[in-house]
């Protein structure tokens, strides 16, 4: 069924929610929302994911603006800072059609600057824009197990909480508007950084004759444990790319968390080295590899292979 020309009426009390953006992450989320009872409008630019969720009871919206038009609130899970920006505010986007007093909620990994460019864009229509972008990746999409970082006025996030709380284990309200993407930079600043890291580290052992193996399981014990080093180590010993998290995508936060701080006049040298490894990764054949393939370029400058397999 359609969305554009009607109105979706709340059933059960629960408020519609138009979901913009079914891709790995968003359509499961999308099919949590409905298991949940929420009545649901789903939008995207490829008509696959919307069949599927037509068939499991969400109803079809052919654009942005028609979605906004049938929602109380408003999900977005795109890809990128243009992206948001063209659903919301581009030619049939939804920031024109948002109901009275409605709310938006942006999952994407976006630029924290623009989120709060974004949220007083649409504040002046009456609206309350909140970020609230995640960490846990597809896996906790499928089993509402995220993180969620939440950023925007604290009335705004308590009208988010229980939709999030459906959608993730963790929902933390961090701070005004922008501070759950600056959030999530953090966070994909460490991890990318302590992948490069632990890439380092694995290659070095092997160039001097070490198992790598070896040293993986005797750091696990020290200071240098973390998680990554847990299971992105083991990524590289057993050589499993297949993502995960795709270069690529990490290279796009890369440029979010470089921009970000250029603008604030931080400087991030370490993490420019690594920014710089995941673009050149992505640039040539390497974006669709799991982010753990920081590893590759590493081994071919020294001649070694991690997992010990020749090469
Ligand atoms: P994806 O590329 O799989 O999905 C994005 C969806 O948005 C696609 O279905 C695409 O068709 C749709 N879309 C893009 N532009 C559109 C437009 N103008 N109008 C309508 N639909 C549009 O991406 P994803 O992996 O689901 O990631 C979404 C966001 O979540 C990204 O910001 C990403 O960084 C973040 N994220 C991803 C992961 C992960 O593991 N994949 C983990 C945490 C956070």
């Amino acid at each position: 069924m359609s969305a554009s020309t009607e109105e979706a009426q709340p059933a059960g009390g629960l408020a519609t929610l138009g979901f913009i953006g079914l891709g790995i992450m968003g359509r499961p989320m999308a099919h949590n929302l409905l298991r949940a009872g929420y009545p649901l409008v789903v939008h995207d630019r490829v008509p696959e994911p919307i069949q599927e969720l037509v068939a499991a009871g969400a109803r079809e919206a052919e654009s942005p603006g028609a979605c906004a038009r049938a929602a109380d609130v408003v999900i977005t899970m795109l890809p990128d800072t243009p992206d948001v920006e063209a659903v919301l505010f581009g030619p049939r986007g939804a920031a024109s059609s948002l109901r009275a007093n409605a709310l938006v909620i942006d999952m994407s990994t976006i630029d924290p600057l623009s989120t709060r460019r974004f949220a007083e864009a649409l504040a002046s229509r009456g609206a309350t824009l909140v970020d609230a972008p995640v960490s846990g990746g597809q896996k906790g999409a499928i089993e509402a197990t995220l993180s969620i970082m939440v950023g925007g006025p604290r009335e705004g996030f308590e009208r988010a909480r229980p939709i999030l709380e459906t959608l993730g284990r963790t929902v933390v309200h961090v701070g005004e508007s922008g501070a759950g993407q600056v959030t999530k930079a953090c966070n994909q600043l460490v991890v990318a950084s302590t992948i490069e890291a632990v890439a380092e580290a694995l290659v070095l052992a092997t160039k001097a004759g070490v198992d790598a193996a070896r040293v993986r399981e005797a750091l696990l014990g020290g200071f240098a444990g973390s998680r990554i080093l847990e299971l992105h180590g083991q990524r590289m010993l057993d050589r499993t790319f297949q993502p995960g998290f795709r270069i690529r995508l990490h290279w796009k936060d890369a440029r979010i968390i470089v921009s970000t701080a250029s603008q604030l006049g931080v400087p991030i040298p370490g993490f420019e080295a690594v920014a710089r490894a995941l673009q050149e990764m992505a640039d040539g054949d390497g974006g669709e590899l799991d982010h753990s393939a920081l590893v590759i370029p590493l081994e071919e400058a020294a001649g070694v292979r991690v997992g010990g397999v020749p090469r």
